[in-house]
């Protein structure tokens, strides 16, 4: 007989989806409102308000999409991209891959600035792209590139991309609200993140962000955008209209509790505080692992705080010890990924799993199954 379904407990410390803040989940099972009910067009300034707020920015066009953070990629990549522009895809990582693959979809031409992964990209190979294609319009890369641990200086990376008048896509789903992320001060034109890595909450809504002028350049184009349900010019339309909002999509009420749920615990603790927790959280699993002969991969000054990744001692069945932590521990760490599969772990500490508790609980499994 089919009955009510009841999932473990697990200890989600990958690479995402991390641990929901549990007023986050008493926040979703609140009752659904109507999509244009005007106390939910009240929750959505609130939410656009609280993303300002985490995102370090004043951009009026900024809201949620209804969907993962793969959804917010493409959405900023097929609006500023038109077929035949030229896009520099700064390329350290699984990620940053997908990038180029949408821009080549969109018809885009990819120049692939490439990088060791598990290194942050050299923002002197990034400007000699620029150098030898000056009539690049758009450059994109991922602020922390979950793939392989390494995270880039995006406040360089997107100086020299403006010196030479590109704009700027930023990838920060796995940065946002665990590792500082200024989006006015760094100059980035657009930016789009994820609901269940650093903030705590439900996958499935991806925050996202454009500047003044990437919107100008988006109403300048002259193709259509190639997608209905991302054209930044019909979202505005229910997300920024004056007075009434059109429709656009059933956007999930539910979930949309959810996320201003988790945004608010992150402005509650203050954003400084959040960046500096997954920092010194960071600092001590790392001396943790040490102790028990585990090394990270990437090199301090270029290392992600809240995802490490870290490289399998010889000899080490590494399934299997992500089977017997999942089977006897109720803990998922990450694999590695694309050129890094069967080479790293990648261990999470993100948002509400940012803890001392989870640490040890962390360590003493490991110890446990690697005996
Ligand atoms: C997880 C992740 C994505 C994709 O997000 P989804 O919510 O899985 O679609 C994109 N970029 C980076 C850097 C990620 O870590």
């Amino acid at each position: 007989m089919n009955k009510s379904f009841i999932p473990f407990n697990r200890i989600l410390m990958g690479p995402g989806p991390s641990n929901v803040n549990p007023q986050v989940l008493k926040a979703l099972s609140k009752p659904a409102l109507g999509h244009l009910d005007p106390q939910f067009i009240e929750l959505m300034d609130e939410i656009k308000s609280l993303l300002k707020y985490t995102f370090k920015t004043e951009n009026e066009a900024t809201f949620v999409l209804s969907g993962p953070g793969s959804l917010g990629m493409e959405a900023c990549l097929v609006n500023l991209v038109e077929p035949g522009d030229k896009v520099i895809v700064a390329i350290g990582g699984y990620f940053a891959n997908r990038m180029a693959q949408i821009v080549e979809k969109i018809g885009g031409h990819v120049i692939a600035v490439k990088e060791t992964w598990g290194r942050a990209i050299d923002p002197q190979k990034f400007e000699d792209a620029f150098k030898q294609n000056p009539d690049v319009k758009v450059a994109a890369f991922v602020h922390a590139e979950t793939s392989t641990g390494a995270l880039q200086n995006a406040k360089v990376l997107s100086e020299v991309a403006h010196k030479y008048g590109a704009l700027v896509i930023a990838d920060t789903v796995t940065s946002l609200g665990a590792v500082e992320v200024r989006v006015d001060e760094w100059n980035l034109d657009a930016s789009y993140s994820c609901s269940q890595k650093g903030l705590s909450c439900v996958a499935g809504m991806s925050p996202i962000t454009f500047s003044a002028r990437a919107v100008e350049h988006i109403k300048k184009r002259k193709t259509p955008v190639q997608s209905w349900f991302n054209d930044l010019n019909l979202l505005l339309s229910y997300w920024n209209g004056p007075g009434k909002r059109a429709y656009h999509h059933t956007a999930p009420s539910n979930q949309f509790y959810g996320l201003h749920e988790a945004l608010l615990l992150l402005k509650e603790e203050g954003i400084e505080n959040s960046w500096r927790r997954h920092k010194e959280n960071s600092n001590k699993l790392v001396a943790r692992l040490k102790e028990i002969g585990l090394e990270p991969l990437v090199p301090e000054n270029e290392r992600i705080p809240n995802l490490l990744t870290i490289k399998i001692p010889e000899g080490i069945d590494e399934a299997k010890v992500r089977t017997d932590l999942l089977n006897k521990h109720n803990l998922e760490i990450g694999a590695g990924l694309g050129e890094l599969a069967g080479k790293v772990w990648r261990i999470g500490l993100m948002g509400y799993n940012s803890s001392e508790k989870m640490i040890l609980f962390c360590i003493n499994a490991l110890k446990d199954v690697m005996r």
